[in-house]
Parts: C-alpha cells; structure tokens; sequence
C-alpha cells in the first residue's frame, strides 16, 4: 500500500514517522511546498527569531532521517489538485499515485489587504523560515516596529523586537490583548510585563491603513493617530490550508472535515494538525498547537492502518515573552470565573464553569501546569477555595 502525504510539516513529519514506527512497509512519500525538511515554528517567532538558536535545532528529523525510513521526500513542491477517482495527486503535469493520502496543510496567516498597504516592503507576516529571512536583517535596535495584533504570535514578535532594541508599539482592536484565547488576569499580566519592557500596547485601536510608497513608513490608526513605523509585523490569525481539499470536492467545516478517527470525507483521505477540524464534545473544533499536530497525527497513521482509534485531543500550548514562560493546558471556552493561585511573576489562573476545571494559565509555574494538566485530563476539579490557598500542596489536589 502506498501513503502519500501531503504537507510536510510538524503534522506530516509525525505521521510517515508513526507510520514506519508502526511497521507499515509499502511506500510512503511526503510532499512539501517549503524547500527545507519539516520543521518547528515555535522557534520562529522565539529564540530563532532573536538570533539565539542554529536553524540545525529547527529541524524536526535529519535529511538522513527520512532516507534511513526509506520515506521519500519531495521539498519544494507544491500539490495542485487531487484526482480522488484515479487516487492521484497532481504536482502540475507530474502524477503520484496513492492507496491512501493524507492531508496536513496547516494554515496560512491573514495578510492585511493591499488596499491598506498589506503588500508594501517592510511588512511581514511569521510563518516560514522564508519570512523570518525576510525579516531578520530588518529588526536593527532603533528602528520603529509596529506589531498589528494582540495574539501570541504578535506578542512574541513584540519581546523579541523589544530585547533587540527597536522602538515597539503593539495595536490591538480588541478591548485587550489575548481577548480571543484568555481571561482579562493574563491579559493584565502580559501587558505589565511588556510595558516594563517598554511596549507600547494601544488596546481598543486598530488599523486603518499602512502608510508609505513602495515600502512601509507608517500607519494610521483607527482613532486618527498617524505614528511612523519601519517595520511592520502582523500577526491577526490564521486560515486553515484547506484548498486541495476543496478542490478535490472534500467536506470542509472550519477546516477539513474529520470523524473521530481522523478520515475526511473520503476514506481513503485523512487529515491532522492546524488543517484539520474534528468532533469536540457537542461540536467540532481545530486546534493550531505543536501538540494537537503531532498527537492528532500519530492517531492518524495508526488508523491509516486500520487501528480503528478515535482520536482524544489533550489541548496544551505555550508561549515564551521576555523570561516569562507560560504554559497553558486544557481549553478555556466557556469558563465563568478564575481562580487565581500565587502572586507576583509566578501565578497561575485556573479556568472554571461552574465547579468544573476546563483549562489552566501557569506563569513561570511548571508545577502548576503539570498538575492542572493531570486534573484535568483525569477529569477532576478541585475545590476553588483549596487552590487558591497557597497553604494547599498543589499535589494533594491531585490525590483528593
Ligand atoms: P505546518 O507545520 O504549517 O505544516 C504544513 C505544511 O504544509 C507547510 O510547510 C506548507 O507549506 C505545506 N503545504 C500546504 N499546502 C501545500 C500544498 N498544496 N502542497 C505542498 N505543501 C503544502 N504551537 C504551540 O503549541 N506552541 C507555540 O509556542 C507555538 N508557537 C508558534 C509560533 C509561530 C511563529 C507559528 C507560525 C506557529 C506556532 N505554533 C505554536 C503553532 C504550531 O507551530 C502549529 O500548530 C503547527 O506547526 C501545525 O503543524 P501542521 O503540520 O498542521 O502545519
């Protein structure tokens, strides 16, 4: 049987990894657009971006590698459609075959317009390695970045751009930085710690236009403020890659249409990692985390080869600014009030609905993640007065 994969990032790595792993021994190719072996972007908007980590340490598995496993690589190449009949994919006129496929696109982030200067020089967006080569040479100290957007990505752009010296404002349209994907306690904490690093963070003020000819020198913001900028970064989503899979008449549902067990709406498809959306308690989501990548892909090859195992999403994130680590496990949709634990640089914000624990905030606190990663996980809530009380041994939470 022949596996052909196509995607080849941290979702596309895993699985022809898993599948050999688990001793599949027909042929298996992984087809990728970049022209370098998959990688992690963690880095790319972290240590690499800041010049402290070799590109060695990005790559997720050598050249070697690949060739060792017998997986055939092909880099630098783009998929343009899928002729699911003849269960061919197309590389423009050249022709793969496949007994069965799989789909790990991921996503691309949204690009301001070019109608408000999203296609001048000097603005960027972080995804790839390309970007960040693009980008590098132009964060010299003193040059002004404006950062559009209050996420992680753009205000880990922000840090690395604040500790190697230029002149940062962060816009965010939102009332508060993080709005979409944390409580108003986690967004205090990274907007205090940002301005002690002097960002300038414009909550509740978007964009209007990019101001300049041929190359960025400016921008308008939403509340007439016109500031001068060199480099713009934008960091305001991401859209799942899903248009192979539309143009090979595929489900789509917020990304590609998954069941439990990863297969889209043709058996013979499956999908995993940022491209792939997939039943979530009542409903559905799509999760873009290095984590869900690489578990949801290893479910995944494990069923190409008719394991027949549903796949349990076990969400966990982080994001590193300055010397602060946050990790984040569970997912907080739905929570109606925070329990705070500790104080100062090291606190954790526990997200509950009613009596239920569904997702922790620890800041430079490992040992509440891992514990609020094993409660919830395991299904337990711990009573809020007993957590938030330093006196209580995190550990003991576990035990009651
Ligand atoms: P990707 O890794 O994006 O791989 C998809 C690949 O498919 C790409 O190389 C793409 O070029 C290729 N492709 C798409 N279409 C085609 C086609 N038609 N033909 C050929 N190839 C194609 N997650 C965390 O958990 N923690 C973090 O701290 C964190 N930080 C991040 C920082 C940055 C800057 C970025 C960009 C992401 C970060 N993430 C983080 C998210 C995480 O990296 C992604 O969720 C993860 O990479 C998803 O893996 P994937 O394989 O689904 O997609």
């Amino acid at each position: 049987m022949d596996i052909v994969v196509i995607g080849a990032g941290q979702a596309g790595s895993s699985l022809v990894s898993k599948l050999r792993a688990l001793g599949h021994e027909g042929g298996i190719t992984l087809i990728g657009e970049e022209p370098v072996v998959p990688y992690q972007r963690p880095p790319l908007s972290k240590a690499y971006l800041l010049g402290e980590m070799d590109i060695e340490r990005l790559y997720l598995r050598s050249e070697e590698f690949y060739a060792e496993q017998n997986i055939t690589l092909k880099l630098g190449t783009q998929v343009t459609g899928i002729d699911r009949e003849h269960r061919e994919v197309h590389l423009g006129e050249e022709r793969v075959k496949y007994d069965m496929l799989a789909l790990t696109t991921g996503s691309t982030p949204r690009r301001l317009p070019a109608a408000i200067g999203g296609d001048l020089d000097g603005v960027f967006t972080v995804r790839t390695l390309a970007d960040i080569d693009r980008m590098q040479p132009e964060l010299g100290a003193g040059k002004k970045a404006l950062i559009i957007g209050g996420g992680y990505i753009g205000l880990e752009a922000a840090a690395v751009c604040a500790k190697l010296g230029l002149d940062v404002t962060l816009v965010e349209m939102a009332d508060r930085i993080l709005q979409r994907v944390a409580a108003p306690q986690t967004s205090d904490y990274f907007r205090a710690l940002h301005k002690s690093h002097g960002v300038d963070i414009r909550e509740g003020t978007g964009l209007e236009k990019l101001i300049g000819e041929g190359r960025v020198s400016g921008a308008l913001l939403t509340d007439g403020e016109e500031l001068a900028a060199d480099v713009v970064i934008v960091g305001v989503g991401i859209t799942p890659c899903t248009q192979i899979a539309e143009l090979g008449g595929l489900i789509l549902d917020n990304g590609i249409k998954t069941d439990a067990f990863g297969r889209t709406s043709d058996p013979a498809i499956f999908a995993a990692g940022d491209c792939a959306s997939f039943p979530w308690k009542d409903g559905r989501i799509r999760l873009e985390s290095v984590g869900n990548a690489i578990d949801q892909a290893e479910v995944v090859a494990a069923n190409m080869l008719g394991a027949e195992k549903p796949y349990v999403a076990r969400p966990w994130f982080w994001s590193d600014q300055y010397d602060t680590k946050l990790q984040i496990a569970g997912l907080n949709t739905g929570y109606d009030e925070i329990v705070t634990r500790g104080e100062g640089d090291a606190v954790s914000f526990w997200y509950y609905c009613g009596d239920e624990l569904r997702a922790v905030d620890a800041l430079n606190d490992p040992r509440a993640y891992m514990v609020g990663k094993r409660l919830i996980e395991a299904g337990k809530s711990p009573d809020k007065a007993a957590l938030a009380d330093p006196a209580t041994e995190l550990k003991a939470l576990l035990k009651a």
